[in-house]
């Protein structure tokens, strides 16, 4: 007979009924299915924990924020940020969707290629172009995005050497208010570097200046910033336009966008806070609509926004491995999913939801993941049912990054399922097995038993 599970009771201060900072409701509510797929089946069937990204929602949600931008301007380019989650699927979708590829590294650049991407709709950014990269790019016609002089300069011996005339941007970083300020990236506006560089490229005669960029931050939580680093790549295509008669074909905004993830600490939920896609193209178009631009020269507006068209797409479902109370008294429930799966914990409060009915009781829960790791934590406080061990969880909105800054500790990686707009599942990451890694090692012969 299986020995039936027993947690002794405690007593509990009875706060029914008083409102929290979020109002009365206690999110008991369980998500079963996903885009009409039952999760326990898809636990059964590929394992767990699982990664299930919505092909429904990365469409809708790229719809979206397309006809926000083409509602209100004429000229428009998604470009996808591949760091933001670059399984082949994914971008293959976004490929298909009309997006262009946003790459900054030879590996991503490699992937676009792989992915049938031309040449011309990559664009390369990033400090960390190598000499091979930048020439392969440059033959293929691809839109190059200057970080620095050294590479300036290092573009411009290429260019000399092979013959071409590489297609490139600045990428402008300059204070629009916000705080930090990404002043890293790219060349700084206020104290000159742009212009600097700018000259330099239009005197080398080597190059063809044929856009403008910057990327202001992430999970920005105002639009108004936006319109102020619009504002400033103008000025500069005017100052072009006028001492070089030089007209710039593209300005294009990064990406930055916040997701509708709430950020730890914050007082209201993200999905309250959180600008809109109409909000951020309201901010950005109107500087263009509105400045001295002259109508037939309007530049086309590139967007390479990644988190907030990605992040509700994605889900994580696992398992319950157990419950214990802390020393303090207070309810442990530990779950297959770690920090190592989830790198998103470390600034988002996720939201977490059973996958079956429960009890409508809830505790005051941490929620800690399999790792033998203090910092394994994945909620700290979260009012959750009482679950018990094998009982599944759903953790909604890691679409962006968690696929792409995962790390391989301690447990390997589980599989990704691509659920299509008919509910049909596809495996796009099969789980990785020991012999992956057993694969890259060689321990020296002296050391071999
Ligand atoms: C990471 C990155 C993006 C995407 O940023 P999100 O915040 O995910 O929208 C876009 N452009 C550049 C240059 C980036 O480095």
């Amino acid at each position: 007979m299986e020995k039936l599970r027993y947690e002794s009771p405690i007593i509990n201060k009875v706060n029914a009924g008083m409102p929290d900072k979020f109002g009365m409701n206690v999110n008991t509510k369980p998500i079963s299915y996903i885009d009409g797929v039952s999760v326990k089946d898809l636990l059964k069937d590929y394992g767990s924990p699982l990664f299930v990204l919505s092909e429904k929602t990365i469409t809708e949600t790229y719809n979206n924020s397309k006809r926000a931008f083409t509602s209100r301007y004429p000229k428009i380019q998604f470009a996808w940020s591949y760091k933001t989650n670059y399984l082949n699927a994914v971008c293959s979708l976004f490929h298909q969707l009309g997006s262009w590829a946003e790459v900054v590294s030879g590996f991503e650049y490699e992937k676009a290629i792989k992915n049938g991407i031309e040449g011309k709709h990559i664009i390369f950014n990033g400090p960390d172009k190598s000499k091979e990269d930048l020439i392969k790019a440059s033959k293929n016609g691809s839109l190059i995005h200057i970080d620095h002089f050294d590479e300036l300069y290092m573009l411009i011996e290429i260019a000399d050497s092979i013959d071409e005339t590489p297609k490139v941007a600045i990428r402008v970083n300059m204070d629009t208010g916000i705080f930090p300020q990404w002043d890293r990236f790219g060349f700084n506006y206020e104290n000159g570097e742009a212009w600097n560089a700018i000259n330099r490229i239009m005197i080398s005669k080597k190059l063809n200046l044929v856009g403008l960029h910057c990327h202001i931050g992430t999970y920005m939580m105002s639009p108004s910033p936006y319109s102020v680093a619009t504002k400033k790549l103008i000025d500069l295509a005017l100052e072009i336009d006028h001492k070089y008669k030089h007209k710039i074909k593209y300005l294009d905004l990064g990406g930055g966008f916040a997701s509708k993830n709430t950020l730890k600490g914050a007082y209201l939920p993200g999905t309250d806070t959180c600008p809109t896609f109409d909000d951020y193209a309201d901010a950005i178009t109107n500087v263009i609509i509105n400045s001295q631009i002259s109508p037939e020269n309007l530049p086309t507006l590139i967007l390479e926004t990644g988190r907030a068209l990605i992040d509700d797409a994605g889900y994580i479902l696992g398992t319950v491995l157990a419950n214990k109370r802390l020393a303090s008294g207070r309810r442990a429930t530990i779950i297959d999913i770690g920090v190592n799966m989830l790198f998103t914990s470390f600034w988002y409060e996720h939201e977490i939801f059973p996958a079956q009915q429960c009890s409508t009781q809830t505790e005051d829960t941490t929620i800690y993941g399999p790792l033998c790791m203090n910092i394994d934590v994945i909620r700290q406080a979260i009012q959750f049912p009482i679950l018990q061990k094998g009982d599944n969880v759903v953790i909604k909105r890691i679409g962006a990054y968690n696929m792409t800054q995962w790390m391989q500790f301690i447990t390997l990686r589980p599989k990704i399922i691509l659920i299509d707009t008919e509910s049909k599942a596809h495996i796009i990451r099969k789980n990785e097995t020991n012999s992956v890694f057993e694969n890259l090692e060689i321990t020296p012969k002296y050391l071999k038993k």
